[in-house]
């Protein structure tokens, strides 16, 4: 067990953003750094810039690199974790990019590379709304809906490590297309980008409604969780029918994760659940409850709003690579 008495560094990748935390075997966080991840960079710039922001992070904790069992990171798109390869991640232009590899040239440090869904759901199981159970379903709703499974603590990472997409399971035959081709996925219906889809055709067809004057105040090109949430307290009704609809689709959704995986709990992350927290998530649970096929005990299942905010790709980086050590 002495391995898992090492610090760690948690880094989580965004195509925007990328953050660092340093934490100590008592899951105390030391210390955390957040900078702008370079844009439109090589991947060598931004893996020179992760190295940077690690090594800052270390210094602001006081702790050496010899201190560190592993630097851990979640990354977008699609990640080999047992090659640590990012295969491919549209927001960060990156095809075919071995991070783990390159990251330990520059840190000389075990360098572990997940799916930044996983990690955050990994992060939401060990140390958010999911702590204390066994057996629990993430499903992250921004832009797109990412997901995972985690089974007995362990996350499930299928045959070829496509597991947990939740986003791409078709609710509405014919519906809205997908960004994966497909038409009708939960993530045509009910991701931040098809709520933004719904919201402009409403007004395009002559409703009346504050969402587009609200993003052009804040400089915003697109519906963020925040535009939402201030519409929602205008009592804007267009964004009041658009979340409730997507809110129905999303209950149909966990009904099928639940049916399928049976879990105690349901974290729902992402932007919209940690802005608008209960106000999003109850609609989601009610419909989730009236599709479960065990009916009884169904309110055993707790389907929640995530708890660790932005911290949780980064915390669950930290967690996965003690799983690694502790196996290693
Ligand atoms: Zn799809």
């Amino acid at each position: 067990m002495a391995a898992t008495r090492k610090i760690i560094v948690g880094v989580d990748l965004g195509g925007t953003s990328l953050r660092a935390v340093v934490v100590d075997p008592n899951d105390q966080t030391l210390a955390e750094v957040k900078t702008a991840t370079p844009a439109a960079a090589r991947p060598d710039v931004v893996i020179r810039a992760i190295a940077r922001t690690v090594d800052e992070a270390l210094k602001a904790a006081g702790v050496r690199r010899g201190a560190v069992g592993a630097v851990s990171i979640g990354a977008p798109g699609s990640v080999d974790a047992k090659t640590g390869v990012v295969n491919r991640a549209p927001n960060l232009g990156w095809t075919e990019v071995p991070l783990s590899k390159k990251l330990k040239a520059l840190l000389r440090l075990p360098v572990l590379v997940g799916n930044d869904v996983h990690v955050g759901a990994i992060g939401e199981y060990a140390l958010g709304a999911g702590r204390g159970t066994e057996h629990m379903v993430g499903i992250f709703i921004g832009t797109g809906i990412g997901g995972a499974i985690i089974i007995r603590g362990q996350l499930y990472q299928g045959s070829r490590g496509g597991a947990g997409e939740w986003g791409h399971t078709v609710i509405l035959a014919d519906g809205p297309l997908c960004s994966c081709g497909h038409r009708g996925c939960a993530e045509a219906l009910g991701s931040r980008t098809a709520m933004e889809r719904e919201v402009r055709a409403a007004i395009k067809a002559g409703k009346k409604s504050v969402v587009l004057k609200i993003m052009k105040d804040r400089g915003r090109e697109r519906m963020t969780s925040s535009v939402m949430a201030r519409a929602l307290r205008q009592g804007d009704q267009v964004m009041q029918q658009v979340l409730a609809r997507a809110q129905y689709y999303l209950g149909l959704l966990v009904a099928n994760a639940v049916n399928v995986v049976d879990p105690e709990c349901v974290v729902i992350g992402g932007g919209i659940a940690d802005r608008l927290g209960e106000t999003f998530v109850a609609p989601i649970r009610r419909t989730a409850y009236q599709y479960f096929l065990r009916a009884r005990d169904a309110e055993r299942v707790k389907i929640l709003p995530g708890s660790l905010g932005d911290n949780a790709g980064a915390l669950g980086a930290v967690v996965l690579a003690r799983q690694w050590l502790r196996k290693n």
